[in-house]
């Protein structure tokens, strides 16, 4: 066993860590009330970070999961947010590696360079942890797709050039939803983004399909395969999300320590109270353990190897660790704490966000359960 990263991973690291600590986090929280900035995302393409998982031949960078799994540790250093730009790019090249081969020429080269963003589209009003029961639908209308319905927290709602949506093509249960692309300049799409308590520069929304026509060629893989590909599309997704989770929690205790050290309190430095100083040995203990088991999972999904029941694991792990250690950081830090000059708050409610996004902690361990029990002795298919 190795549990080292290799030269290119280490500068990696070192690169991404230097660009969060210089060009992300002195604008961490402006993205609160101001639109992230084109150039930014732009920016983002440049260093070959949104096209992670899209090949060389449509202008990506073929990387493998560890690395992605670098990049959003250490994009979240600077700012939690940004590595949402590596998810959505990375599910997007998953899912549309099974499009059209016009639609991977069109997208593919606009995604990886920040041109465009694409939005993923499962969630609903009225169902989200079981999506299998969606009802927003697509029709076949001679040479088009007719979509209709509301998807719901979407993240990137407020400015997604285009969304796969997921939407019932057949008969009801899993088998009968099929993903489309539907690009968001499409008659009949509108808009609405949520007041949200964190995660603000990812505009997360609804986005409303009224009737809105599409090619059939938009259609992204088989028909009725559409929830079984995003299952597949989260299992790595999970540890990525762990570790922009566990990032934002290391710089948090990374800054503690150093507070710690030069606070005084009755004489002595606070970093010298073993009440201080075990809550952060703790909290390094517990996210040591979890950034290594989400490492595991992508090592695996580079490998080609099952990881089910490890990303549940790592998602339900990963964001509970990081808001707990976030949250002893911000305590930590006395009444400049809890203001918003730190950005403490501001990161606890970012990763909160992502205790639901992507699945709840509930559903994790009802999916370990599930890996363990057998399907039989669940209700969580
Ligand atoms: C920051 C953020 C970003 C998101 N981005 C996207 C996106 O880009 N695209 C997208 O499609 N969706 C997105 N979502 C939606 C997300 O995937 C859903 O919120 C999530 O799947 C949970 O669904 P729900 O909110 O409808 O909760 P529900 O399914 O209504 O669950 C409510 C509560 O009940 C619990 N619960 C549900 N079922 C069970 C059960 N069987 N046993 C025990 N407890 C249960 C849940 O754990 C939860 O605590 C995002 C959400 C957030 C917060």
């Amino acid at each position: 066993m190795d549990f080292g990263f290799d030269d290119e991973q280490e500068l990696l690291r070192d690169t991404l860590r230097d660009f969060a600590s210089n060009e992300l986090a002195p604008l961490a929280a402006t993205w609160r009330t101001e639109p992230f900035p084109h150039e930014l995302i732009s920016r983002l393409g440049d260093l070959g970070l949104l096209g992670m998982k899209i090949a060389e031949e449509y202008g990506g960078t073929d990387g493998s999961y560890v690395a992605l799994g670098i990049a959003a540790e250490e994009l979240s250093r600077g700012d939690f947010n940004v590595s949402y730009f590596l998810q959505l790019s990375t599910i997007a090249a998953m899912l549309l590696g099974d499009a059209d081969e016009s639609i991977k020429r069109r997208w593919f080269p606009a995604v990886a360079s920040g041109d465009a963003t694409v939005a993923f589209g499962l969630t609903e009003p009225g169902v989200g942890s079981d999506a299998a029961n969606l009802t927003s639908t697509a029709r076949r209308d001679g040479d088009e797709w007719v979509v209709s319905g509301e998807k719901a927290s979407i993240t990137f709602a407020g400015f997604a050039d285009a969304c796969i949506v997921f939407a019932r093509t057949g008969g009801p249960g899993a088998r009968g939803i099929s993903m489309i692309l539907v690009p968001l300049d499409a008659s009949g799409v509108s808009r609405q983004v949520y007041q949200s308590a964190g995660g603000h520069l990812s505009q997360r929304g609804s986005l409303f399909f009224d009737d809105v026509r599409v090619p059939l060629d938009h259609q992204v893989g088989a028909e009725g395969a559409g929830f079984i590909g995003a299952m597949e599309a989260f299992d790595f997704n999970r540890a990525v999300i762990a570790l922009a989770c566990i990032g934002s929690a290391l710089q948090s205790l990374d800054e503690t320590v150093a507070y710690t050290k030069q606070r005084m309190t009755f004489g002595q430095p606070l970093a010298k109270r073993e009440g201080v100083a075990f809550q952060i040995a703790e909290h390094l203990s517990l996210l040591h353990a979890s950034r290594l088991l989400s490492y595991e999972v992508l090592a695996l999904a580079d490998a080609g190897r099952p990881h089910t029941t490890e990303a549940a694991m790592c998602k339900w792990l990963g964001p509970k660790q990081s808001a707990e250690a976030i949250h002893a950081c911000l305590l930590l830090h006395g009444w400049p704490g809890y203001g918003t000059d730190l950005p403490f708050s501001q990161r606890l409610q970012d990763v909160i966000g992502l205790e639901i996004g992507d699945g709840t902690p509930e559903i994790m361990k009802a999916i370990i359960a599930r890996e363990t029990f057998g399907r039989e002795f669940t209700s969580y298919k």
